[in-house]
């Protein structure tokens, strides 16, 4: 159940970028339900831009720009940071079936499959997955100075991996069995 969610989809994308149409819209955060695992907070909003047009080959494009702020761990002190989402990236848009050949080549743009409509929030959602970093921490003397007591820190269990949001997920279902 999503409640106040609504799906914004966008009808006919190839249409909408070869005649170089421009959409603006907000989206939960709690929408995005691939980001959750990496949230400590999932209110708020994105605000995002998609900007159609036809490149030198008449290729039909869309640039996706996202901004806002997404609240995330760091990994060296886990206390919050505010991550500032400034996303650009730009796909082409290729009809089902006619997936570019060349996709070994490096130089090759990122492709999406464009059908009669396409999910904005999907499409987002790939994007922020792709262009997220992989390890979130405070900028050196920042880091730490958030101000959480030690004695919760010590809630939390220590971990060898490497991987912060996989410890990110496991301290998160921890805390949830302790509510
Ligand atoms: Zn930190």
């Amino acid at each position: 159940m999503s409640g106040r969610d609504t799906v914004q989809c966008l009808e006919d994308p190839i249409a909408f970028a070869s005649r170089g149409g421009r959409v603006e819209g907000d989206l939960d955060v709690h929408s995005l339900t691939r980001l959750q695992d990496l949230l400590l907070d999932d209110r708020g909003t994105l605000s995002y831009r998609l900007t159609g047009r036809l490149d030198e080959l008449r290729r039909p494009r869309l640039k996706v720009a996202v901004s806002g702020i997404l609240v995330l761990q760091c990994d060296r002190c886990l206390e919050r940071m505010d991550f500032a989402v400034a996303l650009e990236s730009e796909v082409l848009l290729v009809a089902p079936g006619a997936a570019p050949t060349d996709d070994d080549d490096p130089d090759s743009p990122e492709w999406v499959e464009a059908g009669k409509e396409l999910d904005i929030r999907e499409l987002i959602e790939d994007e922020l997955v792709l262009g997220l970093p992989m390890a979130t921490r405070h900028p050196g003397e920042q880091c730490g100075k958030a101000g959480k007591s030690a004695q919760e820190q010590d809630k939390v269990p220590a971990s060898g991996t490497r991987q912060p949001f996989a410890r990110l997920g496991e301290w998160m279902t921890e805390q949830k069995k302790r509510n």
